[in-house]
């Protein structure tokens, strides 16, 4: 049986931390340093000057799939599929109780309700409120009041005392897209943001049917890496990204925090850490020099890394820096990384090993690119192949 470590011991916090303020984070920055320029990692400027080069995967085709993958990603926290209050979709009937059950019964039923809905994972933790942003984009501080239901008004955002759950869940991203970046074929961070939106946003609506409140969000509101470990998605790898057992890092992740009581999910299996140990995939691979290749450290290089836990820091400046370059969104750690791998016997043994044989991290690791595994494809052949589901 595979040991499963608690939370701080996989995750270490020290008693010091604090919250994390949304207008340091990479993009934030980025935009404030930007606004001057005009200039957008795949602004239009740069797309002619791609496009009219003839650099493959940077098409007129390429750019406008990925865009359009985005359709839905809303106006940002507490907007469209993501608002803070009934859609008026799913609504409890006057007439009936609200919906109530052991914390147990509940974690089923929304965590089919979440697949059906797009999740690929789901799991539940108590709320800790150190992972919610300080303080939005625009200054205003993120607060906690004895409220029923979460609001926003011009001087603050409120989560409510009584929200002491949080779903963690992540959407999938797909292999065979990812395996052409970096390029805008890429497509699968984007049609992303758009399933979050979706599995969240209905999944919120849901609970809110059921007689309870919820608050859907994206990257928005609160971290979603510690969350996600938090409710026992996966672990920290060394690329700085959640790394699930399934699909590696191709996830992304949502959560909506409830006053409806669920039962705390089991941290995920142990070893991922330790293989990333010896591995340094994404580290060799990155472009940007962005990911470490030493060990943990507290903090991280810049601004835009929270300090006070004890993991891998990505510099998030240099990497969208990097994308500012190429043009497109990066991903070709993801797209290297050793658990990037579509279950199957073969590799399902492997991981097998890692969470049980970390001995034989090393050979795994060396086998890794010896089978050449991580290449990108060819962005010319990519509107030849039939499409498949990945
Ligand atoms: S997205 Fe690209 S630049 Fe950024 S850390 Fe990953 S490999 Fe490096
Ligand atoms: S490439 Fe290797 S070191 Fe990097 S996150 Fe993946 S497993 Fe860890």
């Amino acid at each position: 049986m595979t040991k499963r470590k608690p939370f701080e011991e996989v995750y270490p916090i020290k008693d010091t931390y604090k919250r994390f303020d949304s207008r340091n984070t990479s993009f934030a920055q980025s935009r404030r340093r930007r606004q001057s320029e005009g200039l957008g990692y795949a602004d239009d400027a740069g797309k002619v000057e791609r496009m009219n080069k003839g650099i493959p995967g940077f098409s007129i085709v390429d750019y406008a799939f990925k865009d359009a993958a985005e359709t839905y990603t809303g106006r940002g926290m507490n907007t469209g599929y993501y608002s803070w209050t009934s859609l008026g979709v799913a609504t409890k009937p006057e007439g009936v109780p609200r919906w109530e059950v052991s914390p147990e019964e509940a974690s089923k039923v929304v965590k089919k309700a979440a697949k059906f809905y797009g999740a690929t994972s789901v799991g539940f933790t108590e709320t800790d409120k150190r992972w919610f942003y300080s303080n939005l984009g625009d200054g205003r501080p993120i607060v906690f009041e004895d409220v029923e239901e979460g609001y926003m008004d011009d001087e603050k955002a409120v989560i409510p005392n009584s929200h002491k759950w949080v779903v963690a869940i992540a959407v999938p991203m797909e292999f065979i897209e990812n395996s052409y970046a970096p390029t805008p074929i890429e497509v699968t961070s984007n049609v992303g943001y758009s399933r979050m939106h979706v599995t969240a946003g209905s999944l919120a609506e849901f609970i809110r049917g059921l007689g309870w409140h919820a608050i859907p969000c994206g990257n928005d509101t609160a971290l979603s890496v510690p969350i996600a470990i938090q409710a026992g998605l996966g672990h920290i790898g060394r690329m700085g990204r959640l790394i699930t057992w399934e699909r590696g890092p191709l996830v992304r992740i949502c959560k909506v925090f409830t006053d409806m009581p669920l039962a705390p999910s089991p941290q995920a299996p142990g070893g991922i850490i330790e293989y990333c140990e010896v591995c340094k995939k994404c580290a060799h691979n990155c472009p940007s020099g962005s990911i470490p290749e030493g060990p943990r450290t507290w903090e991280g290089p810049k601004e835009s890394n929270a300090p006070g836990v004890y993991k891998w820091y990505c510099d998030e400046d240099s990497c969208l820096d990097y994308w500012h370059k190429v043009g497109t969104g990066c991903s070709i750690c993801f797209r290297c990384c050793s658990f990037t791998k579509k279950q199957g016997l073969s590799h399902d043994m492997i991981k097998w090993f890692i969470r049980n044989v970390p001995a034989l991290n090393k050979f795994w690791a060396y086998t890794d690119d010896l089978f050449g595994y991580g290449k990108m494809s060819d962005p010319r052949k990519y509107w030849d192949i039939p499409y498949e589901p990945s």
